[in-house]
């Protein structure tokens, strides 16, 4: 078994690392301090994406991304995972269910997404439906040759930058013809109701929207109606890992900012490191980083050359994001421990890590809900896809 990365991989993450580390982290404290960039931050950092290539590192080169495979996106994303502020955000990665889009659909939707002129958003939950997604109450509704669309949609991540949504709606209310629209902001009756504000700064803001009376063409429909939850599912799974990627970045810099501190402070004439009640924690930080991050590089691995089957690879996303991002709430809360009272300074990475890794056990499917995915497979098909491995 070989467990080294080859060069070309090796390029790959060296690259997002000083990615992170000339571009992302700079911009940290501007983002905490404007509670996301300022103009000219943002222009810089779009202009950063470019020149480094990473412009939407899931998409084909054919439509216009870098076309990396799972497991180099995942190399990518965790080093991004490192900043504070959400800042993995800036290099857009249009969401992958665009890619089943029709030739005039893509030309219209994705590969300007991919060249950075325009953003997506994906808009499923709504005030009641989250977890369950068949309680969407928003409808399409045929008029003529057009669809009419009514409803809202709740916590639209990036809906403040995006011009377009991908909208999971139910044609006709039924659930059986979930379909998800192509729908362009400016289209009229599209409204934003308001623009709440969450626990974590995040570069960009997660809006609601109402869409009253919404009129669009057949031609607006992706993937087909009915295909809803599959383009979904699709979704869900690429997001999981890559929260997985971006949970395993962020605890490792927390792992690396307490070693240091602890290392550099001293209390009772010592540095903190050498109380064993703080060599433990971090102990305790590095072997669960270490099992988390070894779980996501096989399944990524797995994912991109190893054939795993579409229903094995949503089960396996389950384990990786429940695990990852579980590990990194109590790694980062350890971290903020150690830290003591700069722990809960906001100019402290590990007092935003720790407001911003909360989500991550909620978004895309909550822990309950992987647990669900997880015991689903369980009880169908048996442990073999989590147990074994040779
Ligand atoms: C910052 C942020 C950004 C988001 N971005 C987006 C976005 O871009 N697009 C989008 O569509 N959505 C987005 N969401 C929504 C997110 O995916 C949902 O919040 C999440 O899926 C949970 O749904 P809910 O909030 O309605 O909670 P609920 O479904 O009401 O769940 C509440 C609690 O009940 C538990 N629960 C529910 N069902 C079960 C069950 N069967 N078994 C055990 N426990 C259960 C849950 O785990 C949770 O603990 C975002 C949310 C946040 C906070």
């Amino acid at each position: 078994m070989d467990l080294e990365l080859d060069p070309t991989d090796r390029d790959l993450q060296a690259r997002a690392r000083d990615f992170t580390r000339e571009v992302l982290i700079p911009l940290e404290d501007e983002c905490e301090e404007h509670d996301g960039l300022t103009p000219q931050g943002a222009a810089s950092a779009k202009r950063a994406v470019l020149e480094w290539d990473f412009a939407a590192i899931n998409h084909r080169p054919e439509d216009g991304g870098r076309g990396l495979d799972l497991f180099q996106q995942m190399l990518v994303e965790e080093q991004w995972g490192h900043a504070t502020g959400a800042l993995w955000d800036i290099p857009w990665r249009p969401s992958i269910p665009l890619a089943s889009g029709t030739e005039e659909q893509k030309e219209r939707f994705l590969r300007p997404a991919c060249r950075g002129e325009r953003r997506d958003a994906y808009a499923i939950t709504e005030e009641g439906a989250g977890s369950d997604p068949s309680m969407v109450t928003t409808t399409a509704r045929r008029d003529g040759d057009d669809w009419v669309i009514d409803g809202e949609k709740w916590h639209v991540t990036s809906g403040d930058v995006a011009d377009f949504f991908e909208l999971h709606v139910l044609v006709d209310g039924d659930p059986a013809q979930a379909t998800v629209f192509l729908v362009d902001k400016d289209t009229p009756g599209v409204r934003l109701v308001r623009t709440p504000k969450y626990m974590h700064t995040f570069v960009f803001e997660h809006p609601i929207f109402a869409f009253e009376g919404v009129r669009v063409g057949e031609d607006r429909i992706l993937g087909g109606i009915g295909r809803g939850y599959e383009l979904t599912k699709d979704w869900f799974v690429e997001e999981r890992l890559m929260i997985g990627a971006r949970t395993v970045g962020a605890s490792t810099r927390a792992l690396d900012l307490s070693l240091a501190f602890a290392s550099d402070r001293e209390q009772f004439g010592r540095p903190l490191v050498a109380f064993q009640a703080i060599e433990f924690m971090l102990a305790d930080m590095a072997a669960e980083l270490m099992a988390a991050k070894s779980l996501l590089y096989r399944v990524c691995w797995q994912a991109a050359r190893g054939g795993t089957g579409r229903k094995e690879l949503h089960a396996l996303a389950a384990a990786v994001k429940l695990l990852c991002s579980e590990t990194a709430g109590r790694i980062i809360d350890r971290a903020v421990q150690i830290h003591g009272g700069r722990g809960y300074m906001r100019e402290q990475p590990v007092e935003r890590l720790y407001r911003e890794l909360r989500v991550d056990r909620i978004w895309e499917g909550t822990s309950e809900i992987q647990r669900v995915v997880i015991g689903n497979e369980l009880r169908k098909r048996g442990h073999g896809v989590y147990s074994g491995w040779v």
